[in-house]
């Protein structure tokens, strides 16, 4: 990684990447994390069970609704929000102290907690990621043999009312071939830490000495 963008020495970037069920978000954002070392990932409070293959800590941290409505009452959310019948969360102190150590911090979130975040933060970066068309969205979701046909109708539903709101971010990404999706996706990151401000938060003293001489 070019130095230019990897250094510290200016906070990190807070970006809310939405995007329906099915659209290739999660598998496109741990590629862009693997990718690039200075961006992480949010791991969201939930109270959703968890599904086959979902490790706590990894996936979620998985949570009783009792802990999670405590958690919201000593205001430990920067946003929460109540997606398919169950709460989702993310967590305030995690994300703060990664942006003052300059890490871009990614919070996976639907279109609620991305209008929450967005009035707290208003400098926070919206992405949304779009399936190429509704007949590859239907057909991502049926490959998901942990859910019942009825949970796939419903999430068809939910997905398109998501979608509905893809005009409230700044960055849309098509996913209809990965690679290409995630070169996308990694050069937002690339380009937003490039930023004037950032640049001469981070090399000001560089940037004085060659006006200089
Ligand atoms: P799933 O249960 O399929 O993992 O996620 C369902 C939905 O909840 C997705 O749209 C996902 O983006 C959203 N979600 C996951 N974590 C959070 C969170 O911390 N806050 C909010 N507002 N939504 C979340």
């Amino acid at each position: 990684m070019n130095a230019s963008v990897s250094d510290a020495g200016a906070p990190g970037t807070l970006y809310v990447v939405s995007a329906p069920s099915g659209a290739g978000k999660s598998s496109l954002v741990n590629a862009l994390i693997k990718r690039l070392p200075f961006v992480y990932l949010s791991i969201s409070h939930t109270t959703r069970p968890n599904r086959p293959g979902e490790t706590d800590g990894e996936h979620y941290h998985f949570v009783d609704t009792d802990d999670f409505l405590a958690m919201v009452e000593r205001g430990e959310f920067l946003e929460h929000a109540k997606v398919f019948d169950n709460y989702y969360g993310t967590s305030q102190v995690w994300v703060q102290s990664q942006l003052d150590q300059g890490h871009d911090v990614i919070l996976e979130i639907d279109w609620q907690g991305a209008q929450q975040i967005r009035r707290q933060m208003p400098e926070t970066q919206g992405i949304f990621i779009m399936p190429p068309s509704r007949q590859a969205l239907q057909e991502r979701l049926e490959k998901r043999a942990q859910d019942s046909a009825d949970v796939i109708a419903r999430r068809m539903k939910d997905a398109t009312s998501e979608m509905s709101h893809y005009h409230e971010y700044d960055y849309v990404v098509v996913n209809d071939d990965f690679y290409k999706a995630l070169d996308e996706l990694c050069s937002i990151f690339i380009a937003h830490r490039l930023r004037l401000e950032k640049q001469q938060m981070r090399f000001g003293g560089l940037f004085e000495h060659l006006l200089n001489g």
